[in-house]
């Protein structure tokens, strides 16, 4: 019996830590060490309190249209889409949908007359092409995104 209580305990820790080390060191990318330095290059370290992660694999993929990466404003949480933690991955295109949620966190909404919310305003995409390999991105982007569907 006690033995069986011990191995549970351990069985019980394991997901747990193996989640922790996955939170921001993924295989290839370390989104902790990528958003420090965004952060110091281009915000004056002002992102403050937010924790950036790998979000969890799915089984299914989408078929038009991908999302890289997620802000959630009230936890303070950044997801990067794990996907993007391969090889073929450019680390400045990775670098670059993590800036843009960086950027959604300095930059406030607009509320449209229409009562809609614009999170994309005319100063977030000003700002966005502040990105040092803005176009460079969108451009790899738009040839890679099959790559990313079923
Ligand atoms: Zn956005």
């Amino acid at each position: 019996m006690a033995k069986k209580t011990k191995r549970k305990i351990a069985y019980r820790k394991l997901p747990m830590q193996g989640q922790l080390n996955l939170r921001q060191e993924g295989k290839h990318f370390d989104l902790g060490v990528l958003f420090n330095q965004l952060n110091k290059r281009y915000f004056r370290g002002r992102v403050r309190n937010y924790k950036v992660e790998w979000g969890r694999r799915r089984k299914h993929r989408p078929k038009d249209h991908f999302v890289f990466g997620t802000i959630q404003e009230q936890d303070r949480v950044i997801r990067i889409h794990p996907l993007l933690d391969q090889a073929f991955v450019p680390p400045w295109y990775l670098r670059y949908v993590l800036y843009h949620e960086m950027l959604h966190s300095v930059v406030p909404d607009k509320l449209l007359r229409s009562g809609r919310r614009q999170v994309h305003t005319e100063e977030f995409n000003r700002r966005e092409r502040a990105f040092h390999s803005y176009y460079r991105a969108r451009r790899w982007e738009e040839q890679n995104l099959p790559r990313f569907l079923r």
